[in-house]
């Protein structure tokens, strides 16, 4: 991808890139609305993601192209204003270079950048986050920075919580900058504190995306997050992870029956990330395959955050042989189930064809790998 990536800038700005960096997509492992209630989660970096090459320009002028969308665009170095419609992905390095000088970065002037893909964007596979940090170690590098991969983090985060406007948590962007092949990402939300965990190299990924979102997706994820705060506050702690399984049941009484299936889910996944970790220091896939499962029947029956559709992803894949486990991926509501298999698995159109006959709509199947993290090339 490197070698296109250079060709392609060659042929557009007419002189080779002075800098190339390179960050991947991630899926949540497990961990599901652990984040916003103390917890840890667990991520895994792809082995696809974003490349971003750049060279500087002398006459301030900074033009943006990418492979995924059309002509470039052009953006004066002192125009720092977000965009809208059709150039608006121009935000996500924009916002990159809004957040440097709060890092104690002074942001290069001119610049023409080039990025290119092979992660699909949009598909909850976090190419924002890719793109922000692979934007972030080459403009901080034109800038003459090396901060600690946990600033680069925070950049990209920053540019997408307060330019382009997402609230999304840290696991976007910390997978993505502290990702390792054949590892999983372990945060610890509170931090955040990031740590790689070996994964058996035979561990592969299947992630089948419904395309489905609930209509009301962001209202309901901002309800489950009000329904935590409060039975957080109704069993006297500040935040979930302070509490357990044995308080929850104890202090039942002090819950609606709706809060109380809500702190159940949080406080059982808690102990299931802390849970795959113990597996996989064992080697024990079998078991790490009966958390994930077990995650997504927690969604499905106490934080209701599942779908028909992701159900029935998770019935037909954790009937077939050579898959450890499977559940939704993400905030629920729609989305992708993801599955984790060993390289004996080749049933994917099976479940392509399932899910046809009952949906009439085939999800998007895609084949990975852990991969490693954002780095210079
Ligand atoms: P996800 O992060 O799950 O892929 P988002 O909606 O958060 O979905 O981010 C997708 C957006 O990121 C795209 O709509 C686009 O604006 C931007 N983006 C991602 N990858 C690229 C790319 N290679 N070129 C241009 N824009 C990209
Ligand atoms: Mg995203």
């Amino acid at each position: 991808m490197k070698s296109q990536l250079i060709e392609k800038f060659c042929a557009l700005y007419g002189r080779v890139p002075e800098i190339v960096a390179y960050a991947p997509g991630r899926i949540e492992f497990i961990g599901n609305h652990t984040d916003y209630n103390g917890g840890p989660v667990l991520g895994a970096a792809l082995d696809r993601g974003v490349w971003v090459a750049i060279a500087g320009r002398a006459d301030g002028r900074r033009q943006f192209s990418s492979d995924q969308r059309g002509a470039p665009v052009e953006v004066r170095a002192e125009d720092s204003a977000k965009r809208t419609g059709a150039t608006s992905w121009v935000n996500y390095p924009l916002g990159v270079l809004a957040a440097m000088p709060g890092f104690g970065a002074k942001a290069p002037a001119g610049f023409d950048f080039l990025a290119m893909s092979n992660l699909p964007a949009g598909a909850g596979l976090s190419s924002s986050a890719a793109i922000e940090l692979a934007s972030a170690l080459a403009f901080l590098e034109m800038a003459g920075e090396r901060p600690p991969r946990e600033i680069v983090v925070k950049i990209g985060k920053h540019a997408e919580n307060n330019f382009v406007g997402v609230p999304c948590g840290i696991l976007d962007q910390g997978v993505s900058g502290f990702g390792q092949k054949n590892c999983l990402v372990w945060i610890d939300c509170r931090g955040p504190v990031f740590e790689t965990v070996p994964l058996p190299a035979d561990a592969h990924f299947w992630i089948f995306n419904t395309h489905t979102k609930h209509a009301l997706v962001d209202g309901l994820y901002a309800e489950r997050h009000r329904e935590c705060m409060a039975a957080a506050q109704a069993l006297g702690v500040g935040l979930l992870v302070e509490s357990n399984a044995a308080a929850v049941e104890r202090d039942q009484a002090r819950l609606t029956p709706e809060a109380f299936k809500r702190a159940k889910h949080i406080v059982d996944e808690i102990a299931r990330v802390t849970e795959s970790r113990s597996a996989l220091a064992r080697g024990d896939l079998a078991q790490v395959g009966r958390l994930l499962t077990a995650s997504h029947r927690s969604s499905q029956f106490l934080f209701e955050n599942s779908t028909a559709e992701l159900d029935f992803l998770v019935d037909v894949l954790t009937a077939m042989e050579h898959v450890f486990g499977a559940r939704l991926t993400g905030g629920g509501f729609g989305g992708a189930v993801m599955a984790m298999t060993s390289g004996a698995f080749g049933e994917a159109q099976a479940v392509v064809a399932a899910y046809r006959a009952r949906f009439g709509a085939a999800p998007e199947v895609l084949h990975t790998q852990t991969g490693d993290g954002a780095t210079l090339l």
